[in-house]
């Protein structure tokens, strides 16, 4: 609307300024021609009528000095013979009238002086041409002769007309003409806003103006083109960014996302493959980030070389790689691509002079198998490729539905955890330490569960590894910590025996800051004495950690005069040097070499090597897991020095595990 309208208004404002100043040129050259045609007739019959003014002056001369006023008007009478004259008066020299003929004349003073120029002559009907009388060289009177001049006021109008006329027809002829003109200008204009109206409404640059066409418009669509073909090559530079990884040249995870989207709708059944290069990270901590990228880009030509019959090739970040490619319902296609890949992987690549073999993991997605949904299937993806690497290096993982269902469960259940503090969700069970050398229960260890509100009572397996995947075990830690305090001082208030009473701790508890601060201000608000406090601690604190880190911790935490027990012991990560370098009072045997002791040679020697060891450094033993009273028995003889398992007791509720702790004595004896 806005175009059309300015569009017409240049083409208005060319006629209108074309028609004025050829209409302006018109009237300006006819009217001087017409002005000055009328100043030459007027003065030729001024010059006529003079020429007979001089013969009756020098006529009446002669009867002027007597003022022979009949004589004079004898005279003025044959001027009835001139043509166009219609009245004559003859004046003395004071300008006294003496005679006149014809029709009566206002004489004013315009028209007495006579020789009125144009103006006058528009103005005035008659022209009045006056002489003086002269007799014997003086100046006697004055006889004016007064002429008729409608004939060239007519003539004058008429030509006026003519050129109003003239100019009109030259005003409408100059709009005709400019026409063309109007066209030159303001077609490309209009071509120039519809083409940008059609590029802003696609969103595309493709038009370009291909008209030849001189002067300033053809500059300025000349120089439109130019800008569209500059933002094209900027789109291009920009969708290249937007789309491409600049490292490889292999599509980015937009570009997948994209081109997934459109191969769904072609294909029947296509796979999504994300493969992970296993080793980068170690390759790069190890080379630097040159080699890194080197192995990235080498890895990009392999899989363009070895997998050309993809779909689509993508990097999605520093180890990820993914492709799209039809398959067959079960996927065996992509899994195919994956067995290629790490067949050719087996085999060292070479980045500069180093020799450097990869490792890798893959996912699978299978199309409309698994989900119809793109965004879904990326979410499935990354969960088969977290299956896949949890399972180790080199594993290809096709997706499950149970992985989302774990998944879905355990965020659920994380969800729930953030809340079961403080909506007093969370429960504790006291599971009895068996002491042999005193007979008696020597102490409990404290173990979470979870009144679920839906799911009801859940052991600690199925969400304490949750809670520190989720970062909620500072949370329920310290929750447990004082609780188990609190019932310990409850039992010591009660005058219950001196019981020591165990704690489990993870390691992101216990590398958490302040912890040590955390243990001391539990022990003070409660008022357990400390050397009743042991903290229970898996091997897994020192999976990936430096020892100096955590001898740190543990050190102090000794300092206050806790005792420290290494839970689990012999599942862990064997490495027997922090046995030696730490401050453990305590290590509790796993389950797994309690079990069937008494009827396994081996196990029972293993336990014995075990025994021995702990005795060396000087460890007390807590042997977990016996079930039986054979287990128990080999335990003894093996000289451990406390048993923890169901043939003592379960882990029981607080009130339950004191009965049971004061009955056993007796039971015992
Ligand atoms: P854990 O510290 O090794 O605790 C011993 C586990 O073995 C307990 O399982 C206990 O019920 C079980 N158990 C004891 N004797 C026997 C037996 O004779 N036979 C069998 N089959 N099992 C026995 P629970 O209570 O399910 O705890 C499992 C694990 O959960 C614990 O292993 C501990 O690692 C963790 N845990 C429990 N409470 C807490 C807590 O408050 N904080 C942290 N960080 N971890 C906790
Ligand atoms: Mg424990
Ligand atoms: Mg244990």
């Amino acid at each position: 609307m806005q175009k059309s309208t300015s569009n017409r208004g240049i083409g208005r404002r060319i006629a209108r300024l074309v028609s004025i100043a050829v209409a302006t040129a018109v009237i300006v050259v006819a009217g001087l021609l017409v002005a000055y045609q009328a100043q030459r007739d007027a003065t030729s019959k001024r010059n006529y009528v003079e020429g007979t003014a001089f013969v009756f002056a020098s006529a009446v001369a002669d009867h002027m000095a007597s003022r022979n006023t009949p004589a004079i008007r004898m005279v003025l009478r044959s001027v009835h013979r001139v043509p166009g004259v219609i009245s004559a008066a003859v004046y003395d020299s004071d300008g006294r009238q003496l005679s006149s003929l014809g029709s009566d004349v206002v004489l004013d003073n315009s028209i007495m002086n006579g020789n009125q120029g144009l103006i006058g002559m528009i103005t005035h009907e008659v022209m009045p041409v006056s002489v003086n009388i002269i007799k014997g060289g003086e100046k006697v009177g004055t006889l004016i002769l007064y002429t008729d001049i409608t004939d060239l006021q007519r003539a004058f109008i008429n030509n006026l007309f003519m050129v109003l006329a003239a100019s009109f027809i030259a005003a409408v002829m100059s709009v005709a003409l400019s026409l063309p003109l109007q066209r030159r200008i303001r077609l490309p204009i209009q071509k120039l806003t519809q083409s940008i109206q059609k590029m802003r409404a696609s969103n595309s640059y493709a038009v370009e103006m291909t008209d030849t066409i001189d002067g300033e418009t053809g500059i300025l669509l000349e120089n439109f083109n130019k800008l569209i073909s500059d933002v094209r090559l900027r789109d291009a530079s920009l969708q290249r960014l937007a789309y491409f990884d600049p490292l490889t040249g292999l599509s980015n995870r937009e570009h997948f996302m994209h081109v997934l989207e459109e191969q769904k709708e072609l294909n029947a059944h296509l796979s999504v493959v994300v493969l992970n290069i296993d080793n980068v990270q170690t390759i790069i901590d190890a080379f630097g980030h040159v080699v890194g990228e080197e192995v990235q880009s080498e890895f990009a030509t392999i899989l363009k070389r070895e997998i050309s019959d993809a779909t689509l090739l993508a990097r999605f970040g520093r180890n990820e790689f993914a492709l799209i490619c039809n398959d067959d319902d079960v996927g065996s296609i992509s899994q195919n691509f994956v067995a290629k890949i790490q067949a050719v992987l087996f085999q060292s690549i070479n980045i500069h002079d180093l020799k450097l073999h990869l490792s890798v993991s893959a996912g699978i997605v299978r199309l409309p198998r698994d989900t119809q949904d793109t965004k879904e299937a990326m979410r499935f993806l990354d969960l088969s490729l977290s299956v896949a690497l949890a399972q180790g290096t080199g594993r290809c993982v096709l997706f499950e539905k149970r992985f989302d269902e774990q998944v879905q469960s355990e965020t659920e259940i994380a969800l729930g955890l953030r809340k079961a503090v403080a909506n007093d969700e969370l429960r504790l069970h006291f599971q009895p330490q068996f002491e042999f050398s005193s007979n008696s229960i020597s102490g409990f260890e404290a173990l979470v569960r979870w009144q679920h509100p839906d799911r009801g009572f859940l052991s600690p397996g199925s969400f304490i590894p949750i809670a520190e995947k989720n970062g909620l075990i500072p949370m329920i830690g310290d929750w447990v910590l004082l609780e188990s305090c609190r019932q310990l001082k409850c039992w010591l208030n009660k005058g219950e025996p001196l019981r020591a009473m165990s704690v489990n701790v993870s390691p992101a508890q216990i590398l958490q800051s302040g912890f040590v601060g955390k243990v001391q201000a539990v022990l003070t608000e409660t008022g357990v004495p400390a050397e009743l406090l042991c903290l229970e601690i898996t091997e897994s604190l020192f999976l990936g950690r430096s020892l100096a880190t955590v001898r740190h911790v543990l050190a102090d935490l000794h300092k206050l005069g806790v005792s420290l027990a290494i839970d689990d012991f012999g599942t862990g990560y064997s490495s027997l040097s922090y046995l030696s370098s730490l401050p453990f009072d305590t290590i509790k045997i796993d389950r797994s070499f309690v079990t069937d002791c008494n009827k396994i040679v081996r196990r029972k020697e293993v336990l014995r090597s075990i025994v021995h060891m702990a005795r060396g450094l000087g460890l007390s033993i807590v042997a977990e897991g016996a079930e039986t009273p054979e287990e128990l028995a080999v335990l003894r003889e093996l000289a451990v020095d406390e048993v923890q398992g169901y043939v003592i007791a379960r882990p029981l509720i607080a009130a339950d595990a004191m009965t049971f702790a004061n009955g056993i004595g007796k039971a015992a004896a």
